[in-house]
């Protein structure tokens, strides 16, 4: 093995990484929910565009710190896309050969961002077929499957300092509710969630991580029973998260609770943010947001006050053939009006 290689490889992600800003924490002041501020951690505006980046630096560092990616291993993986795009981004710097394996509806938009930074992208019909796929591609090309679902919670490290709930709760100490009431966040690998639920643990806060599931997902049935043999053999319609399997990168035991999400009330939460940040975002982002507001409508109820911390996960502008596309959303995910003015009720 080159280990000169190696070294160098790991020089430049560390550089990379030092040219790099963190992302920004939005706070959203509601007029129906006073005393209780909600915040936005800002993930799109990573280089590569969506919380991916930080996984993705993360994958590369564990592949070469096991020994597992060398000079001119090519890159494998699996991905709904935006993984894809950032791996994809990390493969060019090293100067690494990068293959995604997607379903052939993903974005396109995202699509012509893995080709943009030199990846070559393999389709398969749905979302079940990208693991068995991937596998046989790399033993195939002799190359190395990263295999974010696996390995994300492991690659991550929670511990520290650079990661993402270090960072919110750095971002939150001037606020009049430093400790976040609730965290909310939706699963694709679960290693965000993961790592946010570990975090809050080691630092013995009070803030619970309430986990928000779309339709077609078996993660939240999977909380309940902990049967991790379930399987749905229908795709999750909301890009980046919910999957069709029980991912190992999933950990149950730190989420406080689980909440379902309808499609329609993602895609409408996400239609309705616009209205409140002046930017679109995507529909992963839109479920956070509705778990976001059961729970600050819940603690309305209960007369408590406290601040609630959910992702800005990626940016819309990928998604303006089918979320922001009034046709497609009506063919594939249906009325989101009655969502609307249910938004319009609990926010007034
Ligand atoms: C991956 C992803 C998520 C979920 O994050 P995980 O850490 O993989 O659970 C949410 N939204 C988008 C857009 C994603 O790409």
């Amino acid at each position: 093995m080159n280990r000169n290689w190696v070294n160098h490889a790991i020089s430049e992600i560390n550089a990379d990484y030092q040219r790099s800003a963190d992302t920004h924490l939005i706070r959203l002041t509601l007029p129906g929910f006073s005393g209780i501020p909600l915040y936005l951690k800002d993930e799109s505006t990573h280089p590569t565009g969506s919380l991916k980046h930080r996984l993705a630096r993360s994958l590369f560092l564990y592949g070469l710190c096991n020994g597992w990616i060398t000079e001119g291993t090519p890159i494998i993986e699996a991905s709904s896309g935006s993984t894809a795009v950032s791996e994809a981004y990390f493969a060019r710097l090293l100067g690494l050969p990068f293959i995604a394996v997607m379903p052939a509806c993903t974005a396109r938009r995202k699509i012509e961002q893995i080709e943009f930074y030199g990846g070559r992208c393999h389709f398969v019909n749905s979302a079940c077929e990208i693991y068995a796929a991937s596998e046989t591609l790399a033993r195939e090309l002799n190359g190395h499957y990263m295999d974010q679902f696996t390995f994300a919670e492991r690659a991550t490290d929670w511990r520290g300092n650079n990661n993402i709930a270090d960072s919110i709760f750095r971002q939150m100490q001037n606020e009049p509710h430093p400790v976040p009431a609730f965290i909310v966040m939706s699963a694709g690998t679960g290693g965000t969630s993961a790592t946010i639920g570990r975090y809050i643990r080691s630092q013995g806060y009070d803030t619970r991580l309430a986990v928000v599931d779309p339709q077609n997902s078996v993660f939240m049935d999977y909380w309940q029973t902990r049967d991790a043999t379930l399987r749905s053999t229908v795709g999750s319609k909301i890009e980046g998260i919910g999957r069709p399997r029980v991912e190992p990168s999933f950990i149950p035991h730190v989420v406080d609770e689980m909440l379902r999400v309808p499609d329609a009330a993602s895609v409408a939460t996400a239609q309705w943010l616009e209205t409140q940040l002046g930017r679109k975002v995507g529909a992963s982002t839109g479920t956070n947001m509705w778990g976001a507001l059961q729970l600050a409508a819940r603690m309305r109820e209960q007369g408590r006050c406290g601040a609630i911390v959910t992702l800005l996960c990626d940016s819309g502008e990928r998604y303006l053939e089918t979320y922001y596309n009034p046709q497609w959303v009506k063919e594939n995910i249906g009325d989101v009006t009655p969502w609307k003015a249910e938004l319009a009720r609990l926010t007034e």
